[in-house]
């Protein structure tokens, strides 16, 4: 009893000082104080800004869907682009304080009723762009992390098959390991440009990515051969 509660006093104590380290890091990291000093709500605001500011998606008018949304970064940018006449809706599993311009569904995007509602609220309007910048929880076990962050890069593009407009982008946040070649492959199979992009604000040692499909082409054919 006494060996287990003083291990587990180590194992607080380790997880304590962890936790101290991430919180500096974070508060030294050069693109939080940036989102803080600009009324950014996330560091991630500075990826879309660099993806965007290389592939130039963003134009004033668009309809776009941003998976995983909260706490917004990414909304804030996109709704600065597209302007008013734009249509944006975001989902995510947490609450999103509101965006002027942005309607928002909270919810997984996995499940049945949630994805029904974003359907429901494009109401058969074509998109222009579909942004997923969305994670799993991670564990740390990367034989499970790297499946379902996988997964949700699949349903992001079976998504973006659903409602893309011929001519449309995809930008799906996935993770170098396994899964990844046969990701490229499905993108390379929908999109008539594909580039791996890793912005600069996304941090060196984070395995992430981003894969920008451009020009989607509505072609079953390619699609069946892909699979
Ligand atoms: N792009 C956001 C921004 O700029 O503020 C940051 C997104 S954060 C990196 C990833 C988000 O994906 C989390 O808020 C998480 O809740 C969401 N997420 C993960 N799995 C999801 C799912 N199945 N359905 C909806 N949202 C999900």
């Amino acid at each position: 009893m006494k060996e287990r509660q003083r291990s587990g006093a180590s194992t607080d104590m380790k997880k304590s000082k962890s936790s101290h380290q991430w919180l500096k890091t974070h508060e030294d990291d050069e693109y939080v104080k940036r989102a803080r000093a600009e009324g950014y709500r996330s560091r991630a605001s500075y990826k879309l800004l660099e993806i965007d500011a290389r592939f130039n998606l963003l134009k004033p008018g668009a309809t776009v869907i941003d998976l995983g949304a909260a706490p917004g970064g990414w909304c804030q940018v996109v709704i600065e682009k597209i302007g008013p006449q734009g249509t944006l809706i975001g989902i995510d599993l947490l609450e999103m304080e509101p965006i002027p311009g942005v309607t928002f569904i909270q919810g997984d995007f996995t499940e049945a009723d949630p994805f029904e509602k974003l359907l429901a609220s494009l109401d058969g309007r074509p998109v222009d762009l579909v942004f997923s910048d969305m994670a799993p929880n991670l564990s740390g076990v990367k034989n499970i992390d790297q499946p379902r962050a996988a997964h949700l890069v699949e349903l992001s593009i079976d998504f973006a098959d659903q409602v893309l407009r011929p001519g449309g982008g995809l930008v799906c946040k996935c993770f170098e390991g396994d899964g990844i070649q046969e990701i490229r492959q499905q993108y390379r199979a929908r999109y008539g440009t594909v580039v791996n992009f890793k912005p600069k604000a996304s941090r060196d040692k984070s395995r992430e990515l981003y894969l920008v499909g451009q020009n989607f082409s509505d072609t079953d054919t390619n699609r069946i051969e892909s699979r």
